[in-house]
Parts: C-alpha cells; sequence; structure tokens
C-alpha cells in the first residue's frame, strides 16, 4: 500500500512543469487523497491548486519550501498549513525572490563568461511564475546541447564551485522558522538526507531546528533511499520530532519517485498529519 498523502511537491509557480491545477489532478489520478502544493519562496499557486483540489475532492494543505542558509550550507525547510497572507511571511518571500533576481542575473552574466551567452534571457521569457530556479538555467543547457540531462547539468554548470553557481545567502534558520511557525504554520527539514551532513552537523541543525521551534524531519522522500528513511526515522524517533512524506515532485518526466508511489512511514514514526482533521 503505499501513502494516500504527499506533503512536498512544487508547480509552474516555482520550478515544476505542471500547473497547479495540472498537479492536483495527477495526483489525485495517482490516488493522492491529501496533497500539499509547496513551491520554493512562493505562494502564488496555493489558490489556484486549492480550487483544483475542491473538483477533485482531494484535500489541498497551503504549503512552501523555503530557502535557508545554515553555517554555510542551503537547507530546505517545509513549512506546512501555513496562512499564505501572513506578511512577515510574505516579506521574506519578497527577499528571497529579490536575491534569486540577482542571482540569475549573475549566473546569466557567469555562464556568458564561460561562452554560453543568453541563460539569463531565456530563462527570464519562459519562467511561467515569479521564481527563478537553477532548474530553469538547467533546462536551458540541456536545450543550448551543453549536457544531456539536467542531473549532467548540476553536476557540471550548476553545483558549488561549478561556472554557473552564485553563493549567497538565502534566510537564516531561525528568521525563516519564525516566520513559518507565525504563520500557522508546522515545519520540517526538506529531505535531510540529502545535504551529506555527518551526525554530529546534523545533530547540531536538529538542536537549533528544534531551538527554534521546528517540528519535524522529512522521513520518507523521493530523494531518499529506504536506507536514509531508516536513518531518519531512527533520529525522529530518538529526538521527539514528527515524521514528515513527500515526494517533491516537479515533473512526470524525472526520474525522481512518480506521484502516488511513496512508501508508509516506517511504524516507529509518528506522523506530522497524526491530529490533521481530515473531513
Ligand atoms: P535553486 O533553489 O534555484 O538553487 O534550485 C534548486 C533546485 O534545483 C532544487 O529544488 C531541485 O529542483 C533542483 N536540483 C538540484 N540538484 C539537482 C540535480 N542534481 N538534478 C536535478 N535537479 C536538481
Ligand atoms: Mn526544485
Ligand atoms: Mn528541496
Ligand atoms: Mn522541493
Amino acid at each position: 500500500m503505499y501513502l494516500p498523502i504527499d506533503l512536498h511537491t512544487h508547480s509552474t509557480a516555482s520550478d515544476g512543469s505542471l500547473t497547479p491545477q495540472e498537479l492536483v489532478a495527477h495526483a489525485a489520478a495517482a490516488g493522492i487523497k491529501t496533497l500539499a502544493l509547496t513551491d520554493h519562496d512562493v505562494t502564488d499557486g496555493l489558490a489556484a491548486a486549492t480550487a483544483a483540489a475542491e473538483k477533485e475532492q482531494i484535500k489541498l494543505i497551503n504549503g512552501i519550501e523555503l530557502s535557508v542558509s545554515w553555517r554555510q550550507r542551503t537547507i530546505h525547510l517545509v513549512g506546512l498549513n501555513i496562512n499564505p497572507d501572513h506578511q512577515p511571511l510574505q516579506d521574506v518571500l519578497t527577499k528571497l525572490r529579490t536575491f534569486r533576481n540577482w542571482r540569475a542575473q549573475e549566473m546569466g552574466r557567469r555562464l556568458e563568461k564561460k561562452g554560453i551567452p543568453g541563460a539569463y534571457e531565456w530563462v527570464s521569457s519562459r519562467v511561467r511564475g515569479e521564481i527563478l530556479s537553477r532548474t530553469h538555467f538547467a533546462q536551458f543547457l540541456v536545450d543550448a546541447g551543453k549536457a544531456s540531462s539536467v542531473n549532467d547539468v548540476f553536476k557540471h554548470y550548476l553545483k558549488p564551485g561549478k561556472p554557473g553557481f552564485v553563493p549567497g545567502e538565502w534566510t537564516s534558520l531561525e528568521e525563516a522558522l519564525e516566520v513559518l511557525i507565525g504563520a500557522g504554520g508546522q515545519v520540517v527539514i526538506a529531505h535531510p538526507a540529502r545535504y551529506k551532513l555527518t551526525m554530529t552537523k546534523l545533530n547540531e541543525l536538529i538542536d537549533d531546528f528544534r531551538t527554534g521551534g521546528g517540528h519535524g524531519l522529512e522521513v520518507v522522500s523521493g530523494s531518499h533511499s529506504k536506507d536514509d528513511s531508516y536513518r531518519m526515522a531512527a533520529i525522529v524517533k530518538k529526538r521527539g520530532l514528527l515524521a514528515s512524506a513527500g515526494s517533491d515532485f516537479h515533473d512526470p518526466e524525472s526520474p525522481w519517485i512518480a506521484l502516488g508511489k511513496l512508501p508508509q512511514l516506517p511504524d516507529s514514526c509518528r506522523a506530522i498529519w497524526h491530529d490533521w482533521d481530515f473531513n
């Protein structure tokens, strides 16, 4: 039995390839009954997704994936059941989008210096929402024939130390937690195994996260192996955290896990949705 819940997905409001309406229809067809739309640093898709979910008779959770800088690393937090009208949250989102716009122009300049012109123009003319993401630059580079897959582009152009990578500061962990919790949300660390932190560092991240009021970890994730999930399940149990599950779905063509195929949480976990009202 797959989970009928998916609490981490993207639409064209950020770097996904389906509109919020298409995403909801796709999720409903895949057997999902509770879906969180968690676009990067933007809440613009939520209204359309909610309307579509009513039609499909599934439950839409207002979510977001926030980009955070913690000790020189980028960490993603997923906020669930947030009120998108919370002004301090929107103020942080505006700041993040301003940084993204500057970063995208800088990525364009850096790629041009490496003999690849036109990236910023291509990306800004094709993006459907307000978010300029590395995913869009990856699509440009594949389209320009610079690499054979998006994954390849990240490896050669967009990872730290590569020509198209622009370092910078997102929002702080403390501020992210403050505005997400202020917006009434529950907060989980997205795909915690993906950061490749040592146990010591991961525990330090969790210490800071808990101090700021954070609630849980994504135990089941489209980018976790089975082992990763069991490791994270042991950590949530030990630290008294809640467990979340999300595919991190972006695109039906991509090799990440398909919608509706998330495995159940390990038995030892307390699900973040254990006290949600499903009526
Ligand atoms: P950004 O937030 O603009 O820095 O872009 C990060 C996004 O890039 C992530 O949310 C993923 O969707 C995508 N991404 C990161 N690494 C990879 C990868 N190796 N292959 C494909 N997509 C990736
Ligand atoms: Mn993404
Ligand atoms: Mn992420
Ligand atoms: Mn994501």
